[in-house]
């Protein structure tokens, strides 16, 4: 659905009902699908001939969602996992083996900093953490002769960095590496980083696209892009022995990156969606461009009512003019940014645990980015094991309070804010 606007996307792209077939996405609850002869499985097998087998490697309803998700990109194809997490693992994966070398932005999801310096260092791939901010010269000094990509979040959880994305896609491209980019906070509605020379884009559906915190999720995008027949990627471009010497580049041009994705690590690792989550995230996908609208214009009243308030010390919100990050938010999400907020509260801990507690509307939960307006404190849940100290040198500090904007009324979500600011 390439001409059309990204709202008409949302709503309808990816499913095509037949003569007589459902309106909307059916569920197939199934796990295997039935053929009529041993030469057409094999066909399938052999990816000469398209159809469903299992539905570890596809899934009608599974890939209609892939579908849309890829039209909201602007890729060739996506693939959807179980959640963010494995998507960013299998994204990896798909280039590194052991004895390679990733470099990332150290303002990215806790849980991925944790997957990149702990668990892949224990597979024998190294990460180096640089701070994105940084004069393109000083980011090529981290790159090696056995780095395969660059990773970055294009509005940092939750830190709200925003990424400089065609500096970051020059830094990948002069080393003949992809750009890897998390648009789980920006979504395809803000902002499509393949424009800005990203080659593979990652997403944890379970935040805005599914929008309503009932499945967790993930997606991978390929832009097709990417040339990977340069000598970097062995696993792509020479033949792979277990799918009978299969070589991607070859066989499958500008879908040689998410095909192998599919049928080797899929395949062998298994994190496949429910299709019934996918049908859940399809239903969220219909309305993403109303919802993130609401999120974007709800936050920007808070951040701008927080600021102007006396018992507020600080205001972190990329859409604020007086953001570090303003400028890059206005070239890169000139829509907006997401609902995520982080702010002070005058009195520190405990002016901030009782503020959280005085809340009526919002809720203190751990999740963000659904349509209810959620609150953390990191100091006393997240990270409650750290002292003050500890809480500063990571960039968190006790007065700090989390806010995941949702799509409630504006005037109501201040009022809430407005009564437990007046109970400390
Ligand atoms: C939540 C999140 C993840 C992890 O996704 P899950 O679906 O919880 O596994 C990864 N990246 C970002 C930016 C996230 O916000």
């Amino acid at each position: 659905m390439s001409n059309y606007h990204i709202d008409t996307k949302c709503v309808q792209s990816g499913y095509k009902p037949g003569n007589g077939e459902a309106r909307v996405l059916p569920i197939y609850q199934s796990t295997t699908f039935k053929y009529d002869s041993a030469e057409h499985v094999g066909k399938l097998f052999d990816l000469q001939a398209e159809g469903f087998f299992y539905t570890r490697l596809a899934n009608p309803t599974v890939d209609c969602v892939e579908k849309k998700i890829a039209d909201l990109e602007g890729g060739i194809a996506a693939m959807c996992t179980s959640s963010g997490q494995s998507a960013l693992l299998t994204a990896v994966l798909n280039l590194c083996g052991e004895g390679d070398h990733i470099v990332s932005s150290i303002a990215i999801y806790g849980g991925t900093i944790n997957l990149f310096n702990v668990t892949l260092k224990r597979m024998g791939i190294d990460c180096t953490f640089v701070d994105i901010d940084a004069p393109l010269e000083e980011l090529q000094k981290a790159i090696r002769e056995n780095t395969k990509l660059v990773f970055a979040e294009t509005i940092a959880n939750p830190a709200l960095v925003v990424a400089d994305l065609e500096k970051l896609a020059k830094l990948a491209h002069d080393n003949d590496i992809p750009l890897i980019i998390d648009n789980t906070f920006a979504t395809p509605i803000n902002c499509r980083p393949i424009e800005y020379g990203a080659d593979i884009v990652v997403h944890s559906t379970s935040k805005y696209m599914d929008g309503h915190a009932v499945a967790l999720g993930g997606a991978i995008v390929d832009s097709g892009n990417f040339n990977w027949d340069n000598g970097k990627f062995p696993g792509l471009s020479t033949p792979d022995e277990s799918y009978h010497g299969m070589v991607y580049t070859r066989d499958c041009g500008r879908a040689a990156y998410i095909t192998k994705a599919r049928v080797q690590l899929m395949r062998d690792m298994g994190m496949a969606p429910s299709p019934t989550n996918a049908f859940l995230l399809n239903l969220g996908l219909e309305t993403l461009h109303l919802r993130m609208e609401r999120h974007c214009s709800n936050a920007l009243a808070i951040a701008r009512y927080l600021e102007q308030n006396d018992k507020i010390s600080w205001v972190n919100y990329p859409g604020l003019e007086s953001n570090k990050y303003y400028g890059l938010a206005q070239k890169y999400l000139p829509k907006g940014t997401c609902g995520v907020i982080s702010f002070g509260i005058k009195g520190g801990r405990e002016a901030a645990v009782r503020f959280i507690d005085s809340l009526k509307l919002c809720a203190l939960v751990v999740h963000v980015a659904d349509a209810r307006t959620s609150v953390l404190h990191p100091a006393s849940t997240t990270h409650r094991q750290l002292t003050d100290q500890q809480l500063v040198d990571c960039g968190i500090t006790p007065d700090m309070v989390r806010m995941s904007v949702g799509i409630e009324n504006e005037d109501d979500l201040i009022k809430d804010i407005e009564q437990a600011l007046a109970n400390i």
